[in-house]
């Protein structure tokens, strides 16, 4: 049964950019008021403006670090007024959600073992019901597509329409090299039945280990998904958590830096239609004719020329963009005609 959900796009978020990776970086945990700036200045320093860092941990063990709590916030604000990014951190509880709001936290993820429980998610639901904080819903630790919706729809229904998730993997007893088994085709099916979610990959914790980062980012980003969240620590073999698969800010550009991002024709054709759409509209309320054959001409002309550049015929060139072209007079006149 596919069920509905009421989504706002991550694109009119406020800051959420493209092309992508669009990429969410910071420490597994936040451990000193040191270590959260510096990190985040590093981060800041190519770019990076939506910055993570866990502030209470689900450890396996009690008695492990299970997180600096509520104090950490206030590291995070500085992170906000000193560095204008945006800042993002994990919530399991209600007592966790009022803490963020109280601490202007921008964006909140659930993680893989609350997504797993329906009455914590409802109980988060209810506490953020009545904000517009985006939320990104990682997938429960066992592979259960359901699961996953059913936290989203849980969410959606409280009124939470900034909704976003982040595939991690799965809990596996498989021998595999990586900490979580990828587990794609779940992610690809949330993808197609819900292509309008912001959709992230979070290679760390699939990975467990830095030296499959870069491999299981371009396996996020062949797969078209929109943004990576990627563990980042200004010091990574000392982190109080997760040492192994923490990488520096410097080696997160690098990384980055050497993804190959190739665009899905047909979601390239989508987004162009979109555009159209947009064009019409605009047309429409300035009374201006759709079809402009001057400027057409001029830019069928450009794109011929690059073509040939290329080693392309005029007569190929011509017809895929006059077909694009026809496509797109077809949806403005769609909008003139309401
Ligand atoms: C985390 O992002 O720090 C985390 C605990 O992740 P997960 O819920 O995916 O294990
Ligand atoms: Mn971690």
């Amino acid at each position: 049964m596919s069920h509905e959900l009421d989504i706002i796009p991550g694109t009119e978020w406020g800051f959420f950019t493209l092309p992508r990776p669009m990429c969410i970086a910071g420490p597994c945990s936040a451990e000193t008021e040191e270590q959260v700036m510096e990190t985040a200045r590093g981060l800041a320093a190519f770019g990076i403006h939506v910055y993570r860092a866990g502030i209470w941990k689900p450890r396996t063990h009690p008695g492990s670090f299970e997180g600096v709590g509520a104090p950490g916030l206030k590291w995070l604000k500085r992170v906000k007024e000193e560095l204008g990014m945006k800042v993002c951190t994990e919530v399991a509880t209600e007592k966790h959600v009022l803490e963020c709001i109280k601490y202007g936290v921008d964006i909140i993820w659930i993680g893989a073992r609350t997504s797993a429980n329906p009455f914590l998610m409802q109980e988060i639901a209810d506490a953020l019901s009545g904000t517009d904080i985006p939320v990104l819903v990682k997938n429960p630790v066992n592979p259960d597509l359901d699961l996953w919706i059913g936290a989203l729809e849980r969410l959606n229904r409280a009124g939470i329409r900034k909704l976003g998730v982040i595939h991690r993997g799965f809990s596996t007893s498989a021998a595999i090299p990586y900490r979580n088994d990828p587990g794609w085709k779940i992610a690809i099916e949330l993808r197609t039945r819900y292509p309008q979610l912001a959709f992230f990959a979070d290679p760390s914790h699939m990975a467990g280990d830095r030296k499959y980062l870069l491999e299981l980012s371009q396996k996020a980003m062949d797969l078209g998904l929109d943004g990576l969240m990627v563990e980042s620590h200004c010091n990574p073999d000392q982190a109080w958590s997760d040492a192994k698969q923490q990488l520096t800010p410097t080696h997160l550009q690098t990384l980055l830096e050497s993804l190959v991002i190739r665009e899905n024709t047909s979601k390239l054709l989508a987004d162009r239609s979109k555009v159209s759409h947009q064009i019409g509209r605009y047309k429409l309320e300035h009374n201006v004719a759709i079809l402009q054959a001057g400027r057409w001409e001029q830019v069928l002309s450009d794109m011929i020329e690059k073509g040939k550049a290329l080693g392309l015929s005029e007569e190929s060139v011509s017809a895929i963009f006059n077909a694009i072209h026809d496509e797109s007079v077809r949806v403005q006149n769609r909008v003139l005609e309401g």
